[in-house]
């Protein structure tokens, strides 16, 4: 296994290894290892367990949470691990079994282009990132722009290969080992159990990646799923694939007041049961686009990016209902771009894909300035009939600051990127007030601090909101069963001061 040590060399060789798409960067590291198999991160982790010496997973490194981003000690980088073995079908059901440093992209192209069953198969969960690595998106339980349909990455995972800190391996299959009364026994390699008390805190309703996932009766899997490294390496994976639909056309139809973009998100969500897409774009998404994508709408400056499934039978039907809804939300489909080519639905997918990419190229150009800020990003999602309120309150609070920031994102799922771009020192330090406001405000409605990015680094706060002290603790004490010198992801979920 190549080893590179040496905080220097690291540094000026491989400064790539030591930030993520949050831009944090610590840049303490003496060790960066690139493990080809289970073995050797195996032997890695016993070493540094031996030794105590922290140790930070790293895969494609476009998480927004600073989760990949090592504080000190080692970096393990999962990138070796890019095979994909092949597809089974067990149960009627074909499954993917790959590791877990393979892109995501990969895995879209791999299970639509490989001839195993006569119709053709898809993984559903579409991460606006694709080049994140399949092991990231179930460290973090990512979501994609289909989720609305789908769900999230827990829904697909079926099998997990997972190293623990003291280098013992667990394979872990869905529906075999299950929590009773809250209590959950692991069953090591040399019949040791492990003993682990299932957190009592009750997890939002909504769709969430905020902490350790946590049941009753849980299926020990789902432990794993989300726990962003903290816990154990995922090393393998069996994510299950489904039939991919026929036909699907996108379509992004513009609205001249958020109102109506909203209505008629309420009433297609209704009514369009083939729907498998909902997002939404503000006004200052359309900032934040025009000079990027020719031709937008000057007048209309709100958007619903929307996906249907349909057939050559039904078409006329859905066509012909989404045109109604658009007229009595004061649009048409003269102001709707899309259709079903390939063309015309990857170049939505590319404006939605956008959005975020400009953000963080705009506070990359302010950050030369003030290089303490970033961008304050809510990653909020809160219960379907506590949308408008929540949004309500974010305007409410932001408009007389005249802050430059968007709303964006999972309109489907209530799950809105709210993301201020601060000019300066002060307005950052302000909107990371209004940050923790916002996160007590979807707490208090029965929603979550963070849908699909996790925790991290930087949102430990949020996650105290949401779980209070005790649950936090709750947490720490299944981190030391399972990682009993707490050396895997320092810094990740939950604050230094909790661990000592
Ligand atoms: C432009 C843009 C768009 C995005 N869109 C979405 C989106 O639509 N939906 C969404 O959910 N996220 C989105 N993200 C965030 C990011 O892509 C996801 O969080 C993704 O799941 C991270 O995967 P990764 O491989 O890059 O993980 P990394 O960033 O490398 O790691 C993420 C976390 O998982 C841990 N980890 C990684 N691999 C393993 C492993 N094998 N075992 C144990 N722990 C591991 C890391 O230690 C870290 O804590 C977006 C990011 C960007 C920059």
């Amino acid at each position: 296994m190549k080893i590179i040590e040496g905080k220097q060399n690291i540094i000026s060789g491989y400064s790539s290894y030591l930030q993520d798409e949050s831009k944090l960067s610590y840049g303490n590291v003496e060790y960066l290892a690139f493990p080809e198999n289970d073995k050797d991160i195996s032997e890695f982790l016993k070493f540094a367990s031996s030794k105590n010496i922290p140790v930070t997973i790293s895969n494609g490194k476009t998480g927004v949470v600073g989760g990949a981003v090592p504080l000190k000690g080692a970096l393990i980088s999962l990138e070796k691990l890019n095979k994909i073995f092949g597809i089974k079908n067990v149960d009627n059901e074909y499954r993917v079994h790959l590791q877990s440093g393979v892109v995501l992209s990969d895995l879209f192209a791999y299970s639509e282009n490989e001839s195993f069953a006569s119709e053709k198969y898809f993984y559903p969960v579409d991460v606006t990132e694709t080049t994140a690595h399949v092991g990231g998106t179930v460290s973090t339980n990512a979501s994609g722009e289909r989720s609305f349909k789908y769900g999230p990455t827990r829904n697909w995972v079926r099998a997990l290969k997972v190293i623990l800190s003291d280098g013992n391996i667990l394979n872990i299959e869905r529906n075999k080992i299950f929590a009773k009364n809250y209590i959950m026994d692991i069953k090591l390699p040399n019949g040791n159990i492990k003993t682990i008390d299932i957190p009592k805190y009750k997890m939002p309703s909504t769709k969430n990646a905020a902490g350790y996932y946590a049941k009753e009766n849980m299926d020990l899997i789902d432990l794993f799923i989300g726990s962003e490294g903290t816990l154990a390496v995922i090393t393998e994976l069996e994510l299950a694939l489904i039939k991919k639909p026929k036909n699907v056309m996108s379509l992004l139809s513009f609205f001249n007041t958020e109102k109506d973009a909203f209505n008629f998100f309420f009433s297609a969500v209704k009514e369009l049961k083939t729907a498998v897409v909902f997002e939404y774009f503000d006004n200052g998404a359309f900032e934040l686009l025009t000079p990027k994508i020719a031709g937008l709408p000057k007048d209309r400056k709100f958007a619903i990016f929307f996906e249907t499934e349909f057939t050559d039978n039904t078409i006329n039907d859905i066509t012909s209902n989404i045109e109604k809804l658009l007229n009595k939300n004061n649009s048409t489909m003269d102001d709707t771009w899309g259709g079903f080519a390939k063309k015309d639905m990857e170049k939505i997918r590319e404006i939605r894909y956008k959005i975020p990419e400009t953000i963080n190229e705009t506070i990359a150009k302010r950050k030369q300035k003030y290089p303490d800020i970033h961008k304050i990003s809510a990653d909020i999602a809160v219960p379907p009939d506590k949308f408008t309120e929540m949004i309500s309150y974010y305007k409410s609070k932001l408009e007389p600051l005249k802050f430059q920031y968007t709303i964006f994102g999972h309109i489907g799922e209530n799950h809105l990127h709210m993301n201020i771009i601060p000019n300066d020192h002060e307005e950052f330090i302000k909107a990371k007030e209004l940050h923790l406001d916002f996160a007590k405000k979807a707490v208090s409605l029965g929603g979550t601090v963070s849908a699909e990015h996790g925790i991290g680094k930087i949102k430990h706060q949020y996650l105290e909101v949401m779980y209070g002290k005790n649950g936090i603790q709750e947490m720490i004490a299944i981190k030391k069963i399972l990682d009993p010198k707490l050396i895997l992801n320092r810094g990740d979920v939950f604050p230094e001061e909790y661990l000592k």
